[in-house]
């Protein structure tokens, strides 16, 4: 950032220097790696690319206050949150991210205090799990709110990204893992429910511990992208962002086809159902609205079924439903019920 400070001698310069900070996330992040000519350092940076490749690439913004709360989300898990949400983005592209750029503008109290450390410490953590290095990003300042860019690319064979587009009549609707914890995580938190530091033998506080860990802490479901594209498994592919109902519609708009969902094979995250019956938040709902999962949506040709694999990285996934006919619009059956799901998730305007 350009150093304002210079036109502004009112103003105290800060006791963290932001040369210092970015010398030392380069020495974190790394200057050599796979296929890395230049990270962290130079006006940019370069990757070397792979031939018979393409590149995928995304971008998400965190604003303080709309996406996350400062009071409720600790700076490690907001910048584990921060990548997970584009790593989510490459692996329901069916790719396999490689880099990761970040640019945060932040007020200067919170410049002053160990902030900014703990949230790449989440992020780096992270990345490293995945392979993926941090080379570049952006440092600035802003007047209140902390607002935190992530961008991860990563590669694919050519012409293999799986896209929203693919999906056809007849192909079974598949997700991994299990919905509406992290919708539940959100709900509790606002009810003013945090972490158990202690008492972590308890049962309720176990499971309201992983509600919560659902909402704060997002695993994206990074092996399950890469072996869907690359064994041209899935035939499109988006990721739960902003909850089921709107997700699977955007699949279905942008593939042209409608849906047919069971409500009865939804993986409903158990401990939701045990600990949100109680206070009265419908698992369905939340399972069907709630946002933020991060797990993908998929669909599969029948005759590709029995070749998925059971579980990836400890992860399985559930057939909830199958491809229709577009007049037929996205529907849910209950029972012997059959309702039009309409989008319901979250929505910023
Ligand atoms: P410029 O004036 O060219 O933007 P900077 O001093 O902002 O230069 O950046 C220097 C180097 O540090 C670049 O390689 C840039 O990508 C990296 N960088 C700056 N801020 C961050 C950040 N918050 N996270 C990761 N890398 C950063
Ligand atoms: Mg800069």
């Amino acid at each position: 950032m350009r150093d304002e400070q210079e036109q502004r001698p009112d103003h105290k310069r800060s006791t963290k220097s932001e040369f210092d900070f970015i010398d030392a996330l380069r020495q974190r992040a790394g200057t050599s790696g796979h296929s890395l000519v230049a990270g962290i350092g130079d006006d940019a940076a370069v990757v070397r690319s792979t031939a018979g490749k393409e590149t995928v690439i995304t971008a998400d913004l965190l604003v303080e206050e709309i996406d996350f709360r400062r009071t409720t989300t600790p700076p490690y898990l907001l910048g584990h949150k921060a990548i997970t949400v584009s790593l989510s983005d490459i692996a329901a592209m069916g790719a396999r991210p490689l880099w990761s750029m970040v640019s945060i503008g932040v007020p200067e109290d919170v410049w002053e205090t160990d902030f900014v450390e703990r949230l790449y410490d989440g992020l780096l953590d992270l990345a490293s799990r995945y392979g993926v290095q941090l080379i570049g990003g952006d440092t600035s300042r802003t007047n209140e709110r902390i607002v935190i860019d992530s961008i991860v690319s990563g590669e694919c064979g050519a012409g293999m990204a799986v896209m929203r587009s693919g999906a056809s009549v007849g192909d079974q609707v598949f997700v991994t893992g299990s919905l509406g914890a992290a919708a539940a995580g959100l709900r509790l938190i606002e009810r003013g429910a945090h972490l158990a530091e202690q008492n972590l033998a308890d049962d309720d506080s176990q499971k309201l511990d992983h509600i919560l860990l659902r909402q704060l802490r997002p695993e994206p479901r990074v092996g399950w992208g890469i072996v869907l594209g690359e064994e041209r498994l899935a035939t499109s592919m988006i990721d739960l962002s902003d909850g089921l109902s709107s997700d699977l519609n955007r699949l279905c708009a942008a593939s042209n086809v409608g849906a047919l969902v069971d409500s009865a094979l939804l993986p409903v995250d158990d401990r939701v159902t045990e600990l949100c019956g109680r206070r009265a938040l419908d698992p369905l709902q939340l399972a069907l609205h709630g946002g933020e999962d991060f797990e993908l949506l998929f669909t599969v040709k029948p005759a590709d079924v029995a070749r998925l694999p059971r579980r990836v990285d400890g992860v399985e996934i559930k057939r909830i439903g199958e491809i229709a006919d577009s007049r037929d619009g996205v529907r849910v059956s209950e029972g012997t019920r059959i309702w039009e799901l309409k989008p319901g998730g979250w929505v910023h305007f």
